[in-house]
């Protein structure tokens, strides 16, 4: 056990149905513990717990639930207890903008909109319920993903379908990977020597992947709508399809709409095109391998995933006022020099100048800017910091 105290911890946690993934964060992000439980509710329960110094325990929680695993992480977390927990929430709905101090009513309220994300927001529940259980009297706060998009103007945010639709069924956009787009469009405002307000392109590329035109700290547009399927192509999500693309394989190849739904968000995007894999390490391996039968389809799927974030940031660009520069992240944004400049060939007609020295050397957690002197926009990698910004809104929030 180190002796560092972290100061004002506050434990960040993200539950997902059999997983919480967990990180105790100090007020100045210099120090921080993290773990993740899996298999939650089966025989081999376990928690990955990496401590202060970066030793790594594996601790079996046989058929431990939720409860039972948050137990065991304060029990490890030990002297270093959190001032407050702050929960990631996938889905916050047409009511929160903001991150709310957790009552009654905000855990009604996440467990309402089971409907809108019913494989996160439920476990999501269960997480915050299990914590009051434990810990009466910790303030927990809940972080929403859909959060920063709740300033996006409607011409943005609706569907071009019947308004009742959107009145009494809340169907319209919502947006994602909020918290991500909150931190990275304000690291960016921190890091350019460019006089403010800010328009930022920010793409935010890992298995999951959205972009957002942000404005001054306000989310204007953003490619996923009212679930995280919309826009650009992903690991294994399809992204943008025709809408009746549903009925079509319905009506032709007899598939109902579960199947449908399975094939369109587990069995498209990279892994779909290429045929093989939904990581873009193994799909850029195999394009560039002469002797690999999936070497055209692993092209390929690189090929459309560049041209269609290319296109969609593009699209993006019409909801900014003013354009200061593109933001990379996620695990492929922030990683693979490649991909970055063959998304910005795509947009060959906005005036940018890519170092390319600078551009290479930005991997594995590097963070900082390729453009040259002349390019007229910024080209920034950032790497992704949600826990941290989770952190951050729960003191705002509590007035820690
Ligand atoms: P998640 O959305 O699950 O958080 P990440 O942000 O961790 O995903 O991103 C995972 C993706 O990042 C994978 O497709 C992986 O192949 C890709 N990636 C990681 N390192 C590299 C790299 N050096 N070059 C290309 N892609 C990379």
């Amino acid at each position: 056990m180190s002796d560092t105290i972290i100061t004002k911890p506050t434990l960040v946690v993200n539950c997902g149905s059999s997983s919480i993934k967990y990180a105790l964060i100090s007020e100045d992000n210099q120090h921080r513990i993290t773990g993740l439980a899996e298999n939650l509710g089966l025989d081999d329960a376990h928690i990955v717990h990496k401590s202060l110094d970066g030793t790594k325990t594996d601790v079996h929680i046989p058929g431990a639930n939720h409860k039972a695993a948050l137990v065991k992480i304060m029990e490890l977390l030990g002297d270093q207890s959190p001032i407050a927990v702050g929960h990631r929430v996938v889905h916050g709905g047409r009511e929160f903008s903001t991150a709310e101090k957790v009552t009654p009513h905000v855990i009604e309220e996440v467990k309402r909109l089971k409907a809108l994300a019913p494989l996160h927001n439920p476990a999501n529940a269960t997480g915050i319920e299990a914590v009051q259980a434990i810990h009466p009297d910790l303030p927990q706060v809940v972080v929403f993903d859909t959060a920063f998009h709740q300033t996006m103007p409607p011409k943005a945010f609706r569907y071009a379908i019947p308004k009742e639709m959107y009145e009494t069924d809340f169907i319209r956009r919502y947006g994602f990977h909020g918290t991500s787009h909150a931190y990275l469009s304000e690291r960016a405002s921190k890091l350019t020597k460019a006089e403010g307000p800010h328009g930022w392109l920010v793409a935010h590329l890992g298995n999951g992947s959205s972009a957002t035109a942000v404005y001054n700290g306000e989310s204007l547009d953003t490619s996923m709508g009212l679930t995280p399927l919309e826009g650009l192509m992903m690991g294994t999500r399809c992204g943008d399809v025709d809408p009746s693309l549903h009925i079509h394989l319905k009506r032709t190849l007899g598939l109902n709409l579960e199947e449908i739904d399975t094939i369109l968000n587990k069995e498209s995007g990279l892994l779909g095109v290429s045929g093989v894999s939904n990581d873009m390490r193994t799909v850029e391996a195999i394009a560039n391998n002469d002797s690999h039968p999936h070497q055209k389809d692993a092209q390929l799927a690189v090929e459309m995933f560049c041209y269609r974030a290319g296109k969609y940031l593009a699209s993006l660009s019409c909801a900014l006022p003013d354009l200061t520069g593109i933001v990379f992240s996620g695990g492929i944004g922030e990683n693979s020099a490649t991909i970055r400049t063959r998304i910005l060939d795509v947009m060959r007609h906005f005036d940018v100048e890519i170092d390319s020295s600078k551009n290479d050397a930005l991997f594995g957690g590097g963070e900082g800017s390729f453009h040259t002197e002349n390019s007229r926009y910024e080209l920034w990698v950032i790497p992704t910091d949600e826990e941290f910004q989770i952190a951050q809104e729960t003191r705002k929030v509590l007035g820690l």
